[in-house]
């Protein structure tokens, strides 16, 4: 079964005004949509895959088949990391209560802690790429990736993800990212959102 665009959980202007309607709207119906038909095309040329979750894929790309490979890190990538980045923003964001709260606040000693060397990584990703908030078995740790590379690749599960890519954000911020940074995580990240994730991941 091809893959198909999960439709928002909000409308496109829910984020307004800190992520406007147009970019949200450009960013779901052409951007994601796009991954989504190049990696349907991906895999067309190999239909045993078609029922195989994106995810196991993901994490085992060594044991895709080399002619779409790229495609499925890419394409694929690109599919699941805008999917987690729908889920996690909010229009009216709640903070996080419970055990990912306490876990962040045990490694980086705050929430604020952690957001401000969450922040300083995204600006940091030099080109097109992602931040990271990811657990994997040595517990929460931030990371970043280049173009559409997925944590999952690296045998880590993303619980937030922020996508720092000129499509994400230059309509409204044009080149200023610390900006549309601080805004993000300010107003349309939601913490609850996480929780449940991160719940759900680590039981
Ligand atoms: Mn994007």
């Amino acid at each position: 079964m091809p893959h198909t665009l999960p439709p928002l959980p909000y409308a496109y202007n829910a984020l307004e005004p800190y992520i406007d309607a147009q970019t949200m709207q450009i960013h779901h119906t052409k951007h994601h949509q796009a991954y989504i038909d190049k990696l349907n095309a991906a895999l067309e040329k190999h239909p045993e895959l078609a029922q195989k979750p994106l995810e196991d894929m993901l994490k085992d790309l060594n044991s895709v088949p080399e002619d779409i490979r790229a495609a499925i890190r890419n394409h694929g990538g690109g599919h699941y990391n805008h999917s987690l980045f729908w889920e996690i923003m909010d229009k009216n964001p709640k903070a996080a209560t419970g055990r990912l709260k306490t876990d962040i606040e045990a490694k980086w000693s705050s929430v604020e802690k952690f957001k401000e060397e969450f922040s300083q990584a995204a600006a940091g990703v030099f080109g097109s790429g992602w931040a990271w908030l990811v657990l994997d078995s040595a517990g929460l740790s931030i990371l970043t990736t280049l173009n559409q590379d997925c944590p999952l690749s690296q045998n880590k599960n993303p619980i937030i993800g922020l996508d720092v890519w000129e499509h994400a954000y230059y309509l409204k911020y044009q080149n200023r990212r610390p900006e549309y940074i601080k805004t993000w995580i300010e107003n349309c990240l939601c913490g609850e959102k996480c929780e449940t994730r991160y719940q759900k991941i680590k039981k």
